[in-house]
């Protein structure tokens, strides 16, 4: 029998695009979050419950014929118990590895593919040997629970390293060598449960303050592409993974090197709703549905636009011809993800007068 309700742990933005791919499909969503006012509860039912709550992840189980994640910090131990009562896909496993960014760099390192140089650090003293042996600028993370630039410190100079432990000082900790890139590129992919897999676009991503701004894609580069959808390949065949994976990537010196995995749909894979011919969303349903994967190929040439902290004025966007309008249904608060929008046009040059006339109209708080 073909899953017709899909439990998702998460009612976030991610969710909510979910949830709404699925409509179409004959795939209904069921929720498990805390907040009954969360983006996805507002398009699907919820079971309101904190997310790493094991009789609550039981209850949404046992009402699910698979089970999926808008966040992906739920601890493996929690996890295991439910797969005896429906499949879990992404598996255990594949969050597990990405929850903890040092698991995460040993997996990419095992596979040769290629990362920044980095220690764990479980003291200040740590700190100090790795900011020495591997050397200065660097970033200094938390292994776990970090997300869009939270719990990180960037540390340029031997006096920052005091501030940087005041600051996020602990155990649990991470030290990277700061990676002087030309660009930031991201691939989404999905693969099945028969391992079929379909790759997007590498899209270009400018992030500000450690959160996405705007993504283009496709960002054309034959031989970078090759090179990270042969790197997606490895880590979805390592982990048997099912679902959507992107992996986002800093371009050094002409070659990547990998920063980080989501085992999920993500942000710079939002473009593909309105840019591409099957969307994420809709590939991450079919892929954890054992249905057919869609294509993936590019309409034009697209921009996404990350609305942040303030929702822009959506009449004067709107009149930019062709915008995808898209809001998430959250209170405003600064620096929160908010919405986004997103132009496809025919050319690279059509998408960057594109870009310039949608920026004059967002502001970022
Ligand atoms: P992350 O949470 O690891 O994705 O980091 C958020 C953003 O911070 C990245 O997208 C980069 O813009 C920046 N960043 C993180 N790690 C490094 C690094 N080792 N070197 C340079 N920039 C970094």
């Amino acid at each position: 029998m073909r899953p017709s309700t899909i439990g998702i742990v998460g009612a976030g933005q991610l969710g909510r695009m979910l949830a709404l791919a699925g409509y179409p499909l004959g795939l209904r969503c069921l929720f498990l979050d805390r907040s009954p006012d969360a983006p996805g509860a507002q398009v699907a039912p919820i079971l309101l419950g904190e997310l790493q709550d094991a009789g609550r992840l039981a209850e949404l189980a046992s009402k699910s014929d698979v089970i999926t994640f808008d966040w992906e910090n739920v601890p493996s131990t929690v996890l295991a118990p439910l797969e005896k009562l429906t499949a879990i896909r992404p598996s255990p496993r594949a969050l597990e590895v990405s929850q903890d960014r040092l698991h995460e760099k040993a997996l990419f390192a095992s596979l040769r593919i290629p990362v920044a140089a980095h220690a764990t650090v479980d003291s200040k003293d740590d700190l100090l040997r790795a900011a020495r042996e591997i050397g200065l600028p660097g970033v200094l993370k938390t292994r776990r629970l970090g997300y869009d630039g939270k719990g990180q410190f960037v540390i340029r100079h031997a006096e920052h390293i005091d501030a940087a432990w005041a600051s996020i000082g602990g155990t649990g900790l991470i030290y990277e060598k700061f990676q002087v890139f030309s660009r930031e590129v991201s691939l989404v992919g999905a693969r099945s449960a028969a391992g079929k897999i379909v790759y997007y676009p590498l899209s270009a991503n400018t992030h500000s303050g450690g959160v996405l701004r705007y993504s283009i894609a496709p960002y054309v580069n034959v031989a970078l592409e090759r090179a990270a959808r042969r790197y997606l390949r490895k880590v979805m065949e390592a982990l048997a993974y099912v679902g959507v994976l992107a992996i986002e990537f800093f371009i050094v010196k002409g070659k990547l090197v990998a920063n980080e995995m989501a085992p999920r749909v993500h942000n710079s894979g939002h473009w593909t709703i309105d840019g591409c011919v099957t969307s994420q969303f809709e590939n991450h349903l079919r892929a954890i549905c054992d249905l057919p994967l869609g294509d993936t190929r590019a309409l034009g040439h697209t921009v996404m636009v990350n609305f942040l902290g303030l929702m822009p004025d959506r009449e004067r966007l709107l009149g930019i011809d062709g915008l995808a309008f898209h809001d998430y249904g959250k209170e405003p608060r600064p620096g929160r993800k908010l919405g986004h929008c997103t132009v496809v046009r025919s050319s690279p040059a059509a998408r960057n007068l594109a870009l310039a006339q949608t920026l004059k109209l967002i502001e970022w708080s």
